[in-house]
């Protein structure tokens, strides 16, 4: 996972980035920067996920991308959005496209909320219209380009969460669906009063996200990307294990722990994911938080 900039064009009421703190916004990696960072990693990386603040406020994003798609070996690229630049999101993915149509691109789309809330919360005109057109614009490019709507539970849609999706679902004809549920980090605490409320509503929601998964109606997010992590993991597992290479990783600097731990943690999630078991995982630590 690369946060390629803590920059964002919105301002969510449950963000994590302390926005009124300058250093904030200090750090961000140059394209050289970049360039040396991926031309160091293993090759048994095959995944990357691009995200922030909101990644596509980076011009330079489609340079970052092909520098890891040319100096490592990945096959794919996740990249979460709130999908406030649909423009640039279209131009990204064509033209990654064009250049490596082997690679799969996954574009996590952020909505929360009916239109006028969900603008309202995370304080952008016409973000929601954009977030669907966003949506529908990746869904009829070529298959490897896959558009998924991630739905984050907060203090500010748990009660009406289930009409929320059905609106989703029944009226945007979103078809690609996961959730998550809010967590303090950062800058951002759930307000007590609502845990338990946040808690139920991720719960009835996760319950309804698997029934219309297992129905037909909506799909999650593409399996083949848990594989990937799944086998990225593994053979960086094997990296390590195997010994002449063992003293030279003692060696190296903590950028492979770095993709190690990132790595670890998609394949830990995408096995909960994959075996229906990551919403209640999910749910045992949001409680042992409170
Ligand atoms: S879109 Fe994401 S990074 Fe930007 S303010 Fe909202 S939660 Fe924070």
């Amino acid at each position: 996972m690369h946060f390629i900039t803590n920059r964002c064009n919105a301002r969510c009421s449950f963000c994590f980035i302390d926005f009124d703190n300058e250093n904030t916004f200090k750090g961000e990696l140059s394209l050289e920067e970049i360039s040396k960072l991926t031309k160091s990693y293993p090759k048994s990386l095959l995944n990357v996920n691009l995200t922030g603040g909101e990644p596509f406020v980076r011009k330079d994003i489609q340079e970052i991308a092909k520098l890891y798609i040319e100096n490592t070996s990945i096959q794919s690229i996740y990249i979460t959005t709130n999908a406030s630049l649909p423009e640039r999101i279209e131009k990204f993915a064509n033209n990654i496209y064009k250049k490596y149509p082997h690679i799969e691109q996954t574009f996590q789309i952020s909505i929360d909320d009916f239109p006028e809330k969900h603008n309202s919360v995370r304080k952008i005109k016409d973000l929601f219209d954009n977030c669907l057109k966003s949506f529908k614009v990746l869904k009829n490019l070529p298959e490897k380009i896959n558009p998924v709507v991630s739905i984050t539970v907060t203090h500010e849609n748990c009660d009406n969460i289930e009409s929320i999706y059905d609106f989703f679902v029944d009226e945007c004809g979103i078809d690609s669906i996961k959730c998550t549920i809010v967590h303090d980090e950062g800058v951002f605490e759930t307000p007590k009063i609502k845990k338990q409320q946040i808690l139920d509503a991720y719960s009835k929601l996760t319950q309804k996200i698997n029934n219309d998964i297992k129905k037909g109606k909506i799909k999650n997010y593409n399996s083949k990307i848990m594989v990937i992590f799944l086998g990225s993991s593994f053979f960086i597992f094997l990296t390590i294990l195997d010994v002449g290479k063992y003293v030279k990783f003692k060696l190296i600097s903590e950028v492979i722990f770095f993709i190690i731990i990132a790595n670890l943690i998609y394949a830990i999630a995408g096995f909960f994911t994959l075996f229906g078991l990551r919403s209640k995982v999910e749910r045992i630590l949001y409680r042992r938080s409170r």
